[in-house]
């Protein structure tokens, strides 16, 4: 039999290989399986693709070891993949890198394990004593078991070497090469027990001879679980891992090591909530419920607040009812939270979370407990795409038209994307879920390839938010550096007197605290990077929010000596301490990147928000989306227009899918909302949409011009982007890749560009990009790949990078 194996993580473009398979090995190995195979000199762990009887290579080596004993990609998942390579324009093996979690790419690892006990001096025909670190290091084995060479240096340090090297000399240990399980960073709970009780003399002896060690062998035994952690142990008795080790020689005491799966779910649960369903909401429940078992995209579009999520727990419902498992996918973690905890309290406890935020240890657990059908709903940020769901029968993405689902990393792949297509290949229906869908979502549901499910209404009748406009060019904002109107500054204050509370949200991106010379007019730039450094005064840095380079801020102008340097823009930092002296009294809160940096603060501080414990929470994007908390009566936007300004085709959508988000998370619960947007722009269609609650006439004027002027859906682009150190070669090979993609003279292909990219240069690599354009995404797939690849080879011993990106959402 033979075996295609592709190695992970990819190395370089190998593409499958093939090996044979031991007659012994024929039962085990099975497609979507880790094998260790040799690879040139060394070994490496692939995947199996498929098997197969005959190989048209001569000469192939055999697999050295099947590491696991189920499939982590099932047949479906190995389709999706083939289908990631194709479409994404990547390798096989990144695409099944990128569709199994970072901790199955585990490494080979020698283990030492402890065989016999050290022998008397003299006794094996050495005379010299062994080295004290080698006799504590087979002490040390016998009582915790085998370690890794690894661990074994975390505990001796410099002395590790030549106390191993003693100890096998003697034959102490033995020494595997070994993937320990195949099980990646799966935690182990180790616990000492009870081997053999003591017959009742020997104890007595015992307990005369040895005191101390009978006491702990006392102390299990009498244990109510009869077995305790090291932990528990060392803490009752000084020195205990010796009288452990002793125990264990003697055969009375053993170690016993048990799997725990680490929780990422907090303990409890909250109330369930139900409801009875509009008129709305049941038809698209009907709709999603009838087609359930058949592959069919759904469109679910309803306006802020009109219960969208009612509507998938619903259909998740009736997924559970037919034996099947959903997947639930949003675009940030943030939004896990409050969807897991809705979940739960309506389904119970088989559900399982992915996202970023989890360690690599916690995400192999979760992914295991998948995997092996321990759990019916998955609820999850991006990557989550890719849990080994078995019998799926239900896919949801909520806010599918946010860009954070498109990955900006390895493979750019759009989570939403891959989801439809997951589907299509579980045979089951997606439901896509927004108040402001995709532009190209949109026109599927109008062209009919998706199904048009809408809740034109909030549930209870309760009405869409006041917008008000506020002009910033006739308003002078109070305070020179400060964005608040007086009009904003009133309504804050009557909100918080009526005890409602408010939000705040400034986009932040592009629209930092940076420091200007006054004199010669220069502003402090990154090193690296084409962009201003941002002033953050609590941390007194200046600092780049691409590359991270950071340096205090300069007293003098680094360009002409000027000394009057001077912060420009407003941070939500600066809005902070702003409010604080505006509103005296009132709480204040902030949720930004800086905030946010330690493990689960933005849930606490969401949390303290849903618990009214801010009477304000001013913050950047993280704010604007999903959450659903009924205190909420006044949003304030403190600039509209900063993303109408980026140089990007989607500008103008952006905006209006922002404001409308963050406008909508107004007047949620019982009492009406309110909304204030300060612009530069208020004439602005995406502004004028926005403040209308009016997505139609929105939408229809982008097609009309994204029609116009061939941009998606209407036309198919992929990026090409040069990246190096070096400003001639990199533009050389963008120049060179379009030359290729005209040589290729693929029909309706053209090329726009090739520019610098709009952020010139990023950690330290000049950039220069391209679009491949088509009314066919395959012809454009074709030319784009055809093209990167002919440039591949010169390309890396140029020094450049070329990145292709297919459906490009960043155009910076
Ligand atoms: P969306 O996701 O569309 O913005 P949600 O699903 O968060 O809206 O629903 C908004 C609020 O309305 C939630 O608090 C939810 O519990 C409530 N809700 C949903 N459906 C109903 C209903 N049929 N009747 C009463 N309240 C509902
Ligand atoms: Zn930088």
């Amino acid at each position: 039999m033979i075996a295609r194996v592709v190695v992970i993580p990819a190395a370089g473009d190998t593409g499958t290989l093939d090996y044979t398979v031991d007659p012994g090995m024929e039962a085990t190995v099975r497609p979507g399986m880790r094998v260790l195979v040799p690879l040139g000199a060394r070994r490496a762990v692939g995947i199996v693709t498929e098997l197969a009887d005959a190989s048209s290579h001569p000469r192939l080596k055999n697999i050295l070891a099947a590491l696991d004993s189920q499939p982590l990609l099932d047949a479906s998942m190995m389709q999706l993949c083939r289908w990631l390579a194709d479409y994404y324009l990547c390798s096989f093996g990144e695409a099944v890198s990128t569709a199994l979690p970072g901790s199955v790419r585990i490494s080979i690892e020698r283990v030492v394990k402890a065989v016999r006990p050290l022998p008397a001096v003299g006794e094996d025909g050495r005379t010299a004593p062994l080295p004290s670190s080698a006799a504590q290091l087979l002490e040390w084995l016998t009582t915790v078991g085998p370690q890794s060479t690894r661990a074994i240096e975390d505990k001796l340090g410099a002395q590790a070497r030549a106390a191993l090297a003693a100890l096998r000399r003697r034959g102490c240990v033995a020494v595997d090469e070994e993937v320990r399980g195949g099980d990646g960073p799966t935690r182990h709970q180790r616990y000492y027990r009870i081997a053999r009780e003591l017959a009742a003399d020997e104890a007595r002896a015992w307990r005369h001879k040895r005191p101390a060690q009978y006491a702990v062998y006392a102390y299990l035994q009498a244990h109510p679980l009869r077995r305790a952690r090291a932990a528990e142990l060392n803490a009752t008795f000084p020195n205990a891992t010796a009288k452990l080790g002793a125990l264990i020689r003697a055969g009375c005491a053993e170690v016993v090591e048990e799997e725990m799966y680490r929780s990422v779910l907090p303990a409890e649960v909250g109330d369930d909530r139900p409801v009875r369903l509009t008129a709305a909401q049941c038809d698209a429940v009907k709709a999603v419920r009838d087609g359930l078992g058949a592959f069919r995209t759904h469109l679910l579009w309803g306006v802020t607040g009109s219960g969208k999520t009612e509507v998938y727990l619903h259909s998740i419902a009736a997924c559970l009812a037919a034996q099947r498992t959903a997947l639930v996918l949003v675009p940030e973690i943030s939004l896990t939270h409050q969807l897991v905890d809705r979940i739960r309290a309506r389904f119970g406890e088989r559900v399982a979370v992915l996202h970023s935020g989890l360690s690599d240890g916690e995400r192999w657990d979760e992914w295991r407990r998948i995997a092996r059908g321990d759990v019916a709903i998955v609820v999850g940020a991006r990557s989550a795409v890719f849990a080994p769901l078995p019998h799926l029968g239900l896919v949801v993405v909520d806010e599918e038209h946010d860009a954070a689902f498109k990955q900006e990393d390895g493979i750019r792949y759009n989570g939403r994307d891959v989801a439809v297509m997951r589907a299509k290949l579980a045979g089951c229906p997606a439901v896509l879920g927004s108040a402001t869908p995709a532009v190209e979502t949109f026109h599927n549901g109008q062209t009919g390839r998706y199904e048009m499910l809408t809740l034109p209404e909030r549930v209870e009748a309760r009405p869409l938010p006041a917008v008000d406009i506020v002009d910033l060019r006739r308003a002078p904002a109070v305070g020179k550096l400060v964005l608040i109107s007086p009009r904003l500054v009133a309504a804050l204050k009557a909100n918080l007197v009526a005890r409602g509370q408010s939000l705040l949200f400034l986009n932040r991106r592009g629209f930092a605290n940076f420091l200007q010379c006054l004199q010669c007019g220069e502003a402090l730039l990154c090193p690296n990077c084409s962009v201003t450094l941002t002033l953050h005064r609590r941390m007194r840095a200046l600092r780049c929010h691409h590359c991270d380079y950071t340096i205090a801020p300069p007293d003098m102008c680094p360009g002409c000596g000027g000394l009057s340097l001077s912060a420009w823009g407003a941070g939500t930092e600066q809005v902070e301490a702003a409010l604080r002296q505006m509103l005296p009294g009132a709480r204040v809160g902030r949720m930004d990147r800086d905030t946010t940096s330690r493990k689960g603060s933005q849930r606490e501080i969401f949390a303290a928000w849903e618990r009214r414990e801010y009477d304000v929470l001013i913050g950047t994007q993280m704010i604007t989306k999903g959450h659903d908390v009924p205190g909420v009566t006044l949003v304030g936007v403190l600039l509209a227009d900063v993303s109408l300004n980026f140089p990007d085709f989607r500008a103008a959508e952006r905006t209006f899918q922002l404001l409308t988000q963050v406008a909508g998370r107004a007047g949620r619960g019982t009492r009406p909302g309110r909304v204030i947007v300060q612009t530069l722009q208020p004439e602005h269609l995406s502004v004028r949409c926005a403040a209308q609650h009016d997505y139609h006439t929105f939408v229809e004027h982008e097609l009309a011009a994204r029609r116009e002027l061939g941009y998606p859906p209407f036309a198919r682009l992929v990026q090409i982007r040069c990246e190096g150190e070096n400003p001639e070669a990199t533009e050389r090979m963008v120049r060179a890749v379009a030359t290729h993609v005209a040589g290729i003279a693929e029909k309706g292909v053209e090329v726009l560009g090739p520019t610098p990219a709009p952020i010139e240069r990023l950690r330290r690599r000049y950039r220069w990009q391209l679009l491949v354009r088509s009314r066919s995404g395959a012809a454009a797939r074709r030319a784009a790949r055809a093209a990167s690849e002919a440039v591949r080879r010169t390309a890396r011993t140029a020094g450049v990078r070329v990145l292709v990106d297919v459906d490009p959402y960043a155009m910076l």
